[in-house]
């Protein structure tokens, strides 16, 4: 029972190790069962074996053709009676091409929601399904239904929460395109139904997913509506269960999509929405243009989303503003902010010298940034041009070379933008927050962009992977307690299993002071340190580490939970130090717009020392707070699949999918879940099915007598089961024999 559960995840688990497949290649050959066979080509097709010489096996696929494989290639079918259950912990076989088939067969039939033990898994149907709505959603509150459905974690969540006055969280994950967002949509609609007292704080919780969405959601390659930050909604409730209060935490935002954007995408919702829905009267106190004369916008060559109409969305942004109370003055500020930024990115520069040194183009855009920002011209002028020296006692302003210049100029729209979202945060949390928050009746649903990889990975996904790294060690130790735990109730002997889960590769990125991100750190603080010297100290430290691979050049590997990743460090320590130019702090507290100084000042405990932090450091603080927080709920997770990366309907792209239940683990899940014994029956169960097998049956025996007195008849090997005060532990491949028994009958 000591086998490791250990890295290797998913698809990965070795074959044959599911015990015994080896042995029971004959059985399948004189049953005639169903095999899976990987062709040359990669892909799984179903057959039956004709004969199999030394290593290699004579196939006949289901379509007719005969093939030769090794048996290597061969992993068991289940049988058809387990075809599409909604619960892959009851597939016999649990590998990679019965999971895939299991989804697939149900993504076909409109069920997109599975379970993997605990997990439920949700694959996109990028199309709507009447599954949703008032109707379905009592059935699922009054118990009527009980298929796998997001309702019905948001209830489990919600019975728990009231039942034992813990708090619950709600965690989703998956890649960019896959549902996160919109699962978490029908999770606080089911918990605000359920939750809805007499006011409209259900209502206003809802609309904040609006707000937010319009200011950190933007079209990618990957989803038209692709969230651009990590979000934790807490939503509280008093002691009746009504929805009391809520409380938003937001991680990461992406702030370089405001001044650089990659072909065919936008940047956030809410610039298209202002230039194309702002009311006239507005417009002409703006300076306000069509999207397309702005070059924040225009570069892409992208400035449209499908069926959107950002014109119509602008005044549902109002008028979710107006739910949340933000006052009308402050709508205002807001927009002028989205402006000035705008206007920004249209400063250009010209070269004044023969060193490149540069000053500002006086026109339209420079004048209507700086009223916007409430400066004057000629201070943001020399804030973006020169940098300030210290001379002795003095200060001398320096001009700045072109590069250094637009470098500045977009550096002060990010850090404009991103204070203008932490404000927003700060008010929605002030008018959805109700008095003192309660303890131990809270939701917590939390939405964080899921593992990515790549052909090129810069900083960013070196920062989301290691956020996944965290989540992922939450949901591998919290599945083996609830495992561990299930074990020990029913008084099965649980011989310690040595679980080894992802702390190698957190250690890599944590540890003091050999870490990647302490590393990071001392290098983005040393003056002559340059990306390549960051790596190569990197490969220094690490060469030993089996978590790390030194790579080519810039470039490193990291071996994560999902898979190796290959980061390419170019900007890396610029992107880690975030700059806040002291010219900009200077210009911004002299102005006289109060909202980028008071979001600064305000946003986040420490205000502006905080911001002081590096970025690496302040997700690492950040991150460590969240899994404290976490760590002190009952956790429920969902697993978002997109099933196609063309967001088409009825598009099931099996490469697709089998990656992703690699990166989230899913297959891993519920060999966790079942470990050792992926049967269990409970007493009454097994008695009820398998009863039969006993020619004089004690009508006084109990359900958990009658389990003993079927297994000893059939005569299992003694390590083979196990029996539980209530339930029946059969080993891998047993229910068949008693199934054929069963069939003979
Ligand atoms: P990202 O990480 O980029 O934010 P995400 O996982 O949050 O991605 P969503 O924005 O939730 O992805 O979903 C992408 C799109 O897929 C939605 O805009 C919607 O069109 C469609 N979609 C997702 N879930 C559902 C669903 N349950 N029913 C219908 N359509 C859905
Ligand atoms: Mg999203």
């Amino acid at each position: 029972n000591n086998e490791k559960v250990n890295g290797p995840i998913a698809g990965s688990v070795p074959r044959g190790k599911e015990s015994g497949w080896d042995d029971n290649i004959c059985y399948f050959i004189k049953k005639r069962l169903s095999v899976w066979c990987r062709l040359p080509n990669g892909k799984w097709d179903l057959g039956k074996i004709e004969e199999t010489l030394g290593d290699e096996a004579t196939i006949s696929l289901l379509s007719g053709t005969v093939v030769k494989v090794s048996t290597a290639e061969l992993l068991p079918a289940n049988p058809d009676i387990l075809e599409g259950v909604d619960d892959l912990m009851q597939l016999s076989y649990l590998n990679e091409p019965s999971v895939l088939h299991n989804i697939k067969h149900r993504y076909a039939q409109d069920l997109i929601y599975s379970k993997a033990g605990p997990v439920l898994i949700a694959v996109n149907p990028f199309k709507e399904i009447p599954i949703y709505g008032n109707e379905i959603l009592t059935s699922y509150k009054q118990k009527a239904k009980d298929s796998p459905h997001v309702y019905a974690i948001a209830d489990a969540a919600y019975n728990e929460m009231m039942r034992d006055e813990k708090n619950q969280s709600i965690i989703l994950s998956g890649e960019s395109g896959a549902g996160k967002t919109e699962t978490a949509k029908y999770v606080m609609q089911y918990l605000a139904a359920l939750g809805c007292g007499n006011d409209s704080m259900g209502y206003e919780i809802l609309q904040t997913n609006f707000i937010l969405q319009a200011f950190g959601n933007a079209k990618t390659s990957r989803n038209n509506n692709s969230s651009r930050f990590g979000k934790l909604i807490e939503i509280h409730f008093n002691a009746s269960g009504k929805i009391h209060g809520a409380k938003i935490q937001t991680f990461l935002l992406e702030k370089s999509r405001v001044v650089q954007l990659a072909n065919d995408e936008r940047s956030y919702h809410i610039f298209y929405q202002l230039c194309a829905g702002a009311p006239s009267t507005l417009r002409d106190r703006l300076n306000l243009r069509m999207a397309s004369e702005y070059k924040y916008l225009n570069q892409s060559e992208c400035l449209v989303v499908d069926g959107v109409d950002d014109g119509m969305e602008f005044h549902k942004l109002v008028d979710a503003l107006d739910v949340v109370q933000i006052c009308k003055e402050d709508q205002e500020q807001a927009f002028a902010m989205l402006a000035a930024v705008l206007w920004l990115g249209n400063i250009s520069f010209q070269v004044i010298d023969n060193e490149n040194h540069v000053e500002v183009f006086t026109n339209e855009a420079v004048e209507n940034a700086a009223r916007l920002i409430n400066c004057r011209a000629q201070d943001l002028m020399l804030a973006l041009s020169t940098h300030k020296i210290q001379a002795g006692n003095d200060f001398i302003a320096k001009k700045l070379t072109m590069q250094k210049a637009i470098d500045r100029r977009d550096a002060l729209a990010k850090f404009i933008y991103t204070r203008l979202f932490e404000w927003l945060v700060v008010q929605i949390n002030k008018s959805v927050k109700v008095g003192e928050l309660s303890t131990g009746r809270s939701i917590s649903i939390l939405d964080i962009y899921g593992f990515e990889s790549f052909k090129n990975n810069s900083f960013e996904q070196f920062c989301i992977n290691y956020a996944n790294e965290r989540l992922q060690q939450h949901f591998n130790r919290h599945l083996f307690k609830l495992q561990q735990g299930e074990y020990e109730e029913d008084g099965i002997d649980w011989t310690k299993v040595d679980f080894e889960d992802n702390q190698e590769c957190l250690n890599l990125f944590e540890k003091k002071p050999l870490g990647l991100l302490s590393l990071l750190d001392e290098e983005s603080n040393f003056p002559n340190a340059t990306d390549l010297t960051f790596t190569n100290k990197l490969k220094q430290y690490f060469n030993d580490n089996p978590c790390f691979k030194g790579q080519r050049g810039r470039a490193f590997g990291v071996c994560h939970y999902a898979g190796e990743v290959a980061y390419d460090t170019n900007g890396f320590l610029e992107k880690n130090r975030d700059p806040m130019h002291s010219e900009f702090i200077h210009l911004l507290s002299s102005s006289g717009c109060q909202l980028p100084k008071s979001a600064s000042l305000s946003c986040q405990s420490g205000g502006l020392e905080s911001s002081m932090q590096s970025v690496a450091t302040k997700l690492k603080s950040q991150l460590f707070k969240l899994m404290h927080q976490l760590e002190k709920t009952t956790p429920h997770f969902i697993r978002c699949i997109k099933p196609n990366a063309k967001q088409f309907p009825g598009l099931y792209e099996d490469d697709l999918v089998s990656q992703q239940l690699q990166c989230c683990g899913v297959l891993e899940v519920v060999r966790i879940s079942r470990y050792g014994y992926p049967t269990r029956m409970t007493h009454q169960e097994f008695a009820g099915r398998y009863g039969f097998l006993l020619k004089e049956t004690n009508l006084s025996w109990d359900p958990l007598s009658m389990s003993v007195a079927i297994l000893k008849k059939i005569n299992f090997l003694p390590d083979m089961y196990e029996v539980g005060y209530t339930k029946v532990y059969l080993r891998m491949g047993q229910i068949e024999r008693l199934e054929e028994q069963r069939k003979q009958f």
